[in-house]
């Protein structure tokens, strides 16, 4: 096959190329997709991910690739000069904007920066059965990347509830990295 002048010494394509995408991309079909298309993608990636590498590399990809989501998701939609109210309500407006749930700060202590969160209406597990593990790594590092991105210091969010873990909302708790 002859060499492809375009694809020579082209960069690396990264997150926020793919994102460019022109607003009326899809003019009859529109900007939106049922949830069951995107656990579709999320859900088979996740198994096909778990049986090449295992289950423990799969949480952990699945983690640094919503922490990228989360970095550039704050970059992009958010306003990480305001103070925490203020940026706090943004991000909950913002989530439900995108329909990615319904964003509620349980606690959030300024002095140490520990925060727990809640989300009801998830899109990646709302109305899961009873599966008796959290799923949501996706958001966890998504959480991450939101926190660090706005505090300039290193978190790490993990699910302590899910709907899969037979509760009605998902509980995260957020601490920021020793
Ligand atoms: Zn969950």
């Amino acid at each position: 096959m002859e060499d492809n002048i375009f694809l020579k010494n082209k960069k690396e394509l990264k997150l926020a190329d793919y994102m460019q995408a022109q607003e009326n991309g899809r003019e009859n079909l529109g900007a939106e997709l049922p949830v069951a298309v995107y656990r579709l993608l999320e859900y088979s990636l996740r198994e096909e991910l778990a049986e090449q590498f295992g289950k423990e590399e799969q949480i952990r990809l699945f983690r640094n690739a919503g922490f990228r989501a989360g970095t550039y998701f704050a970059r992009k939609y958010l306003d990480s000069s305001l103070e925490l109210s203020e940026f706090t309500a943004q991000l909950q407006r913002k989530l439900e904007e995108f329909k990615i749930g319904v964003l509620r700060i349980e606690k959030f202590d300024e002095d140490t920066g520990r925060a727990v969160l809640t989300v009801s209406e998830d899109a990646d597990c709302s109305g899961l059965p009873l599966l008796g593990e959290t799923v949501c790594n996706y958001d966890e590092g998504f959480l991450s990347g939101i926190l660090t991105s706005y505090t300039g210091k290193s978190y790490t969010a993990t699910e302590v509830n899910c709907w899969a873990t037979g509760d009605r909302v998902c509980r995260f708790r957020a601490d920021i990295d020793e």
